[in-house]
């Protein structure tokens, strides 16, 4: 079977090479030609870990356009995986999902057989319903469930393990109003062995919020025992150790530190409250929890602070990705940190295994290192992203402030301060 993936950022990348991988054929499809033709050369788009492996050793299954329309003429699946960035209001933006709809829509006029359409882009419920089916009805001039299908199929990988997450899923959603779309979903995700859990398109669309704005409530609560921890001088982490202990908590995502970033915890809870807003029925437990995670970071330089005057000091940072092994740097800890500290008079070195280039197309004024241990020259160093790499230094007579919790600097430093413990 040949299917088409629209998107070749996060999750399309990791999806289509997993699904070729799986034995299917893939037609990647995006609009930026430079990342096609790196999938084409066998090349990673994005820093992944066995991602390029996957779509080295699958080339022959992979093909790659620009033309969405020939696309989906070519393919029996069409996964949609484009962005839904935030807008100034914290609501989506749909405009990408929009106009990927009008396209397909247009494309299945000339398509004789059930074409399905899959959204994996993270939408608001009712999204699908509302949106992206009236436009494929109006594009196609054909009945959605008769002439083709529609599915809201979530994505729930973790970047840095997206791979392994796609081949262990804890589960897979299938959410369509359409007992034959569900009856193709389900036989396509068979060879994944994965527990699929079959349900409506709101439903589908409702578990991937509910799903985000859970693991991010689980972190800022963390984070708020975490700093009355550090009040009373008690390690969080040993709290945690033992409360994770509880079978009805579990020790997944249960740690304290600067707080959470990445591309989609902030904006799927903003997108959250706003919705919520938007309905009369605000949420006051997400706003507490994205008022809590935006203070984390403040916490780290007002720990620093209290060793060191900041104005005309150099503050070396290690970790400018929001988590380890990604190179993607959307809502890191480390661009509210730095813009403290700069506004506090201090400079900045800082250094990231795979997430500089990224970083400097978001904050292109400050001094980047050609190593990790370039960084531990400045005044004090904070630790923002722990990297494996960055275990392995030597922080013997350095002041450091940790936002991870970094065992070796914590044994070494001369100075040291966690942020939650
Ligand atoms: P991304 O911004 O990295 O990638 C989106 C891709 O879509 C880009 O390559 C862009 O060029 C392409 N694109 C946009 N408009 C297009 C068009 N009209 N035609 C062809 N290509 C087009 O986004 P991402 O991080 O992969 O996220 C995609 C969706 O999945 C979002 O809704 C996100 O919330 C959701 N999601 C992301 C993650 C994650 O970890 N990144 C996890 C789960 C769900």
């Amino acid at each position: 079977m040949r299917i088409s993936v629209i998107g070749t950022g996060y999750v399309g990348s990791v999806t289509g090479a997993c699904l070729a991988e799986t034995g299917y054929d893939v037609i990647f499809v995006d609009r930026n030609k430079k990342k096609l033709d790196l999938i084409k050369s066998g090349k990673s788009p994005i820093f992944e870990p066995g991602l390029e492996d996957l779509l080295q050793k699958n080339r022959k299954k992979i093909s790659v356009t620009t033309d969405l329309r020939d696309a989906v003429a070519n393919s029996a699946i069409t996964f949609i995986c484009v962005g839904t960035p935030p807008k100034r209001d914290g609501s989506s933006d749909l405009s990408q999902v929009k106009e990927v709809s009008r396209t397909i829509g247009k494309a299945l006029r000339s398509i004789d057989r059930f074409h399905v359409i899959v959204t994996k882009s993270t939408v608001i419920p009712g999204t699908n319903e509302n949106i992206v089916l009236p436009i494929l009805e109006k594009e196609s001039k054909k009945k959605a469930y008769a002439d083709f299908g529609i599915a809201s199929n979530p994505e729930f990988l973790k970047e840095g393990t997206a791979v392994d997450d796609f081949f262990h899923a804890d589960r897979v959603v299938i959410g369509t109003n359409d007992p034959k779309t569900q009856e193709i979903l389900e036989t396509f995700y068979k060879p994944l062995n994965a527990p699929v859990f079959s349900t409506t398109l709101r439903i589908a669309e409702m578990i991937k919020y509910a799903s985000n704005a859970f693991l991010a409530t689980k972190i800022s609560f963390a984070n708020e025992i975490g700093n009355l921890c550090k009040d009373l001088g008690i390690d969080s982490y040993e709290v945690f150790e033992g409360v994770g202990l509880d079978e009805r908590i579990n020790p997944h995502f249960f740690r304290s530190g600067i707080g959470f970033g990445g591309s989609c915890f902030p904006k799927d809870v903003k997108a959250l409250i706003a919705y919520a807003d938007s309905k009369g029925v605000p949420s006051r437990i997400l706003s507490a929890v994205m008022a809590l995670n935006e203070d984390q970071p403040k916490r780290l330089v007002a720990l620093l602070k209290k060793h060191i005057r900041l104005q005309g000091k150099t503050i070396g940072i290690l970790g400018l990705s929001f988590k380890p092994d990604t190179d993607d740097i959307r809502e890191s800890r480390a661009i509210p940190v730095i813009r403290h500290l700069r506004k506090a008079g201090a400079s900045v070195i800082a250094y990231d295994p795979m997430a500089m280039e990224n970083f400097r197309q978001v904050i292109p004024d400050i001094t980047y290192a050609d190593s990790a241990s370039e960084v531990l020259s400045a005044d004090a160093v904070l630790i923002v992203t722990e990297w494996k790499e960055f275990e392995s230094l030597d922080y013997h007579g350095k002041l450091v402030i940790d936002g991870r919790r970094l065992e070796k600097a914590q044994k070494e430093a001369a100075v040291y301060e966690g942020v939650c413990w």
